[in-house]
């Protein structure tokens, strides 16, 4: 492969005035988290990766399905009938277009035990989860380290974002003290339009650079919201930390201590993750197991296994996600029976 030279590459880029060739520099040295990769995820990697900044971390434990390609753009067919990781479909994607810059994909959740390891030494963590009890757990370490976060999310026709420069701006709790209670509209129950997720995540990628290259002055500080479907659109200010904010002000962290652990029924799938249970499992072994019992498939990332009216999704490191059911404890004796205690 012809190596680029860097001003070839990005010289369209470096001719942005607010970007420039110092700009570009500093973009080449920035490291991010994305956490999420799924179909914001997918766009801010896609944008980030092109525009040059140097080390992108991916963290998802999802793999791609056929449902995905709808909007999730750094995935394929191929993707999707091998089951691959989306940390790791994404960072094949990603090298094929940019192989200068370093992608660090990691399938894992984010959770308050692995966050240290997953968002350290990081310059900036982007969103592309799905559930708030994961935003949250991003705004503690974020305040708590004194690290910028943007957040978008989008659902339906409708999307929002906001940038956290912590001590400086509001943070995810000064403006939401607390997650949405009872059942709200997510992309399962409401779809969601390719386009939204693309123009939320074609904000929150600019505002990164912004905040990347230094460019203090033109970093929004709103919490901004649009609706494509309806034309609306509305702005409300971040500008300062709410006084007696728990994190900001408080300096209360409780989504970092665990207390906030998201729960085990995956986001209106129809199914259950079963993930207390952390015992390696030899997914070739498994295969042979399993066969009897119904339609098995596996490759070095994960293991299928159909049994009407069940799907299991087993990870390597004993992780499942069983579709069919809602019900816990009918997902726990499948799990039981067929993988074992
Ligand atoms: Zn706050």
């Amino acid at each position: 492969m012809t190596s680029l030279e860097p001003n070839e590459r990005y010289s369209r880029q470096i001719l942005f005035a607010g970007i420039g060739p110092e700009g570009q520099n500093k973009l080449a040295g920035a490291r991010i988290a994305i956490v999420g990769c799924g179909a914001t995820g997918s766009a801010i990697a896609s944008l980030l990766a092109r525009a040059g900044v140097g080390t992108i971390r991916i963290i998802d434990r999802d793999y791609v399905e056929p449902s995905n390609l709808q909007r999730q753009n750094l995935f394929d067919e191929a993707d999707a009938a091998e089951s691959v990781p989306k940390a790791i479909a994404a960072s094949r994607k990603i090298a094929a277009f940019n192989s200068e810059i370093v992608v660090e994909p990691n399938v894992a959740d984010l959770t308050p035990a692995n966050a240290d390891a997953l968002l350290a030494g990081v310059d900036l963590i982007l969103d592309g989860t799905d559930n708030f009890e994961t935003r949250y757990l991003i705004n503690d370490f974020a305040v708590k380290n004194a690290l910028p976060w943007i957040y978008t999310a989008a659902v339906g026709s409708y999307g929002v974002t906001m940038n956290i420069l912590p001590g400086r701006t509001a943070c995810l709790a000064c403006i939401f003290p607390d997650p949405p209670q009872g059942t709200f509209e997510t992309c399962e129950t409401a779809g969601v339009l390719g386009s939204a997720v693309n123009l939320a995540a074609s904000i929150a990628s600019a505002e990164a650079i912004k905040v990347l290259v230094g460019a203090e002055k033109e970093i929004r500080r709103t919490l901004l919201s649009f609706d494509l479907w309806q034309n609306e659109q509305a702005e409300v200010a971040t500008a300062k930390p709410t006084p007696g904010c728990r994190a900001c002000d408080r300096q209360e962290f409780p989504y970092l201590a665990g207390e906030g652990r998201p729960h085990i029924t995956l986001c209106g799938r129809n199914s259950v993750q079963i993930h207390e249970r952390h015992r390696p499992v030899d997914l070739v072994e498994m295969s042979e197991r399993l066969r009897p019992h119904g339609m098995v498939r596996h490759n070095d990332f994960v293991l299928k296994f159909w049994h009407e009216p069940y799907e299991m999704t087993l990870f390597p490191d004993g992780r499942a996600i069983i579709k069919g059911t809602t019900d816990t404890a009918v997902a726990r004796s499948l799990y039981a029976r067929y993988v074992g205690n």
